[in-house]
């Protein structure tokens, strides 16, 4: 089949394909550790199921205003002013299904062809792949190892030129679990305010956070509000991934924009997804935070482990659920090695390099999976480099 030209610049997200080529080989009879895709194994807590059944039953089975419904908005505001410590009001919430839309939306309503978007790399794939699909430049960002994976302030200074529109940032941070501090979100707006750019600043993560750190949002620094989109979202910290409920706060101008984009694709997020996600953000918080001191307990194993593999260097990262060793001293590329693991070790992981050029050298692995499995992994990662 002919496909349209634009399908060339679309890129993807790896960690489906892998996904997919492991549970090929599980059909075979293999027993595949799946340390390949961001998903919590826990259960969505049962506070929140329960107020999805009763939404169905209580009629939530409509179609409901494009931007989400008044009630969640409402909840999302309240919920993102207290973390935030801005106003927001429901007029800037956009509610969609899943926090990924928010990226889509907010790079074609605002990114013109020819224009540049600076972007974290290694970084999330789709951010590239939005940008090269509007006709935009993506510029990297390099994050670097020897930084703890925050890039360098003078670095993104340097990169921004009269035809840089927008900076993405991502706090804590897919795939490496590094975070920014307060003073680079400081410099970060001093730059976005002085050039007149647009952030769009991705806090899926800034939940899951560790060892005292606590998360910053660049929204909340001045003149920041008015050129700033958060996108968050229910999967990671809820355990809510398949009930596709994420959203964005942006300014109140651009929302009936991205909320057109919305009734051009999705018309609206699941009703009675909405209304479980107002038990989510209201109800009792201990289930989601137990998940954080179980993924601490996971990331500890994991860093601990691979360190101990020769050829293997892993930093201890500060959020989300990712570690992202350095494999330079097994002497093999990132590619070959997330290959050869999958194959021959039954370890799915994905290469450093489906997220971008600088991530070559290293591998990803997520660590929302039980201690058990992450130990087994272990042995059958050294026991595969110890043959290389
Ligand atoms: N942003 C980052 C950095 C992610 O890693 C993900 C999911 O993997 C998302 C956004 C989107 O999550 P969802 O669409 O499930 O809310």
């Amino acid at each position: 089949m002919r496909l349209a030209e634009r399908m060339k610049l679309l890129g993807t997200e790896t960690a489906f394909e892998v996904l997919a080529r492991a549970k090929a080989l599980e059909a075979q009879g293999r027993k595949v550790i799946h340390l390949e895709i961001g998903e919590p194994d826990f259960n969505t807590p049962a506070n929140i199921r329960t107020a999805a059944k009763k939404a169905l039953d209580d009629g939530y089975t409509h179609y409901g205003p494009a931007p989400g419904l008044p009630e969640i908005r409402k909840v999302i505001a309240e919920y993102m002013t207290k973390k935030s410590g801005v106003e927001f009001t429901q007029a800037q919430v956009m509610v969609t299904p899943g926090g990924k839309p928010i990226m889509f939306f907010s790079i074609l309503a605002l990114v013109d062809p020819g224009e540049e978007v600076i972007y974290p790399n290694p970084g999330f794939p789709i951010y590239e792949s939005v940008i090269s699909f509007v006709g935009a430049k993506p510029v990297p960002l390099a994050l670097r190892e020897e930084r703890e994976f925050r890039f360098d302030i003078a670095e993104l200074e340097g990169l921004i030129t009269k035809k840089t529109r927008m900076v993405i940032l991502n706090s804590p941070q897919n795939p490496t679990g590094g975070m920014l501090t307060r003073d680079d979100l400081q410099e970060i707006a001093k730059l976005a305010v002085e050039h007149d750019l647009i952030v769009l600043s991705d806090e899926i993560y800034s939940r899951i956070i560790y060892d005292g750190f606590t998360h910053t949002s660049i929204v909340q620094f001045p003149g920041m509000q008015e050129r700033t989109i958060v996108l968050d979202g229910f999967s990671k910290t809820y355990a809510m991934t398949g009930w596709r409920l994420g959203y964005g706060l942006m300014p109140e101008a651009l929302l009936p924009y991205v909320a057109q984009l919305q009734i051009n694709s999705n018309s609206c997020t699941a009703s009675f997804s909405q209304i479980a996600g107002i038990e989510a953000l209201v109800g009792p918080q201990d289930e989601a935070q137990r998940m954080v001191v179980e993924f601490k307990r996971r990331r500890d194993v994991i860093v601990d482990g691979l360190n101990k593999i020769p050829g293997f260097k892993c930093l201890k990262p500060r959020g989300a659920f990712y570690v992202f060793p350095n494999i330079r001293g097994t002497g093999r590329s990132s590619r070959e090695l997330a290959e050869l693991l999958l194959n021959q070790a039954d370890v799915a992981c994905l290469s450093g390099t489906a997220f971008g050029d600088y991530g070559e050298g290293y591998l990803r692995f997520s660590y929302a999976n039980s201690v058990e499995n992450i130990q087994i992994a272990l042995e059958r990662i050294s026991g595969l480099v110890s043959r290389l």
